[in-house]
């Protein structure tokens, strides 16, 4: 029986960080692992060259810091096909192909593409390929007919453009080789984990983050620079759960949760002081990332393997996105000398 087909990614802009474990990467490893999906995993360097274009270097030297996070948490190159993007030439066709069927208005309204511009003051000069870049990931998504997209809650806009794209597409020109793909999201806070700084998202780009790879020492400081409530200025006073990123943090990672509701009450009546409450997550949270940063260290002493795994990988996928983009012509009308 033929199995259903996951594509998921990251964009090379650096390491990866706790918000792309908990949104992400602890589901990839779970679906991977069940061995019912065909699992691929893509590294967006083209779309990531979209806002770093004038920094080729930071997307060149973040590939192999991608794969090895990805190693790090458990996903296995043999049940997931992990390959680059820019490797594959025949996604930027299916792109300009798709770019016909979505109007100007229709990317500009894209709230996450519009919080991202605001994001990087592209205000003013918009990188076309960036105001696009939804449009390219509907070509990664189609390309390799994928039925799940397991993604943060940030991507949901750019899943429902591919569906819109797809909708057209298979209209247009009568035929129904695109599929619709629908998202995975994780529940709750996960698929939204905000920044050491509480304001926003964790985000590469944003500098909140704690890397998967980051040691023991980077991680305590950024724990203890935290944001917490800043009306909760001495021990005694009562404390606010709501918004406060180390609260925020323990739901997520802490197990005992009879223990965490009766430090969230302790915390709201009063009585109980920021470095207590975090220095309880920073136990939590070494506790949970060092043995990935010593899988992470293993794995980043075979450079080969690790440019095999890559060069393999994207073998395979342009062998399906070749595909695609024949039918995709074929459903245009141009592949004229076949
Ligand atoms: P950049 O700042 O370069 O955009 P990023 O940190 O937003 O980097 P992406 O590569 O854009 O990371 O995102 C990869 C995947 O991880 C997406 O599915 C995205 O939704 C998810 N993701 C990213 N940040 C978070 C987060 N803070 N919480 C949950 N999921 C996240
Ligand atoms: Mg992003």
């Amino acid at each position: 029986m033929k199995k259903e087909v996951i594509l998921t990614g990251d964009r090379p802009t650096g390491k990866l960080h706790i918000g792309h474990y908990v949104g992400s990467l602890i589901n990839r490893v779970k679906l991977q692992d069940t061995n019912d999906y065909d699992m691929n995993i893509m590294i967006a360097d083209t779309q990531a060259l979209t806002d770093n274009a004038r920094n080729p270097e930071k997307i060149r030297n973040s590939l192999l810091e991608v794969l090895l996070d990805y190693l790090a948490v458990g996903i296995d190159p043999k049940k997931s096909n992990i390959f680059i993007q820019s490797q594959i030439p025949e996604l930027n066709e299916l792109t300009m192909h798709y770019l016909n069927l979505v109007s100007l208005s229709r990317l500009e309204r894209n709230p996450t593409v519009k919080n991202e511009i605001k994001e990087r003051g592209f205000e003013n000069s918009i990188p076309a390929g960036f105001l696009i870049y939804p449009v390219s990931q509907a070509a990664d998504i189609t390309a390799f007919k994928a039925e799940l997209v397991p993604v943060g809650e940030d991507q949901l806009p750019m899943i429902e453009q591919t569906r819109e794209i797809v909708r057209s597409f298979n209209s247009i020109y009568k035929t129904n080789i695109l599929i619709e793909p629908k998202a995975i999201i994780p529940e709750g806070i996960s698929a939204r984990l905000p920044g050491i700084d509480g304001k926003s998202k964790m985000s590469k780009s944003l500098g909140n983050t704690i890397y998967l790879s980051d040691d023991e020492d980077t991680i305590r400081k950024k724990i203890m620079s935290m944001y917490t409530d800043p009306n909760h200025i001495r021990v005694e006073d009562p404390g606010n759960i709501e918004g406060n990123v180390v609260f925020t943090y323990l739901e997520i990672f802490c197990k005992d949760k009879i223990l965490l509701n009766e430090m969230k009450e302790h915390y709201k009546r009063g009585g109980l002081g920021d470095v207590k409450i975090k220095k309880y997550l920073n136990e939590i949270l070494q506790a949970e990332l060092k043995p990935i940063r010593v899988r992470r260290n293993d794995f980043e002493k075979n450079k080969d393997y690790l440019y095999e795994i890559l060069r393999e990988g994207s073998l395979i996928a342009r062998n399906i996105a070749t595909n695609t983009l024949d039918e995709v012509r074929n459903a245009i009308g141009i592949n004229y000398f076949n």
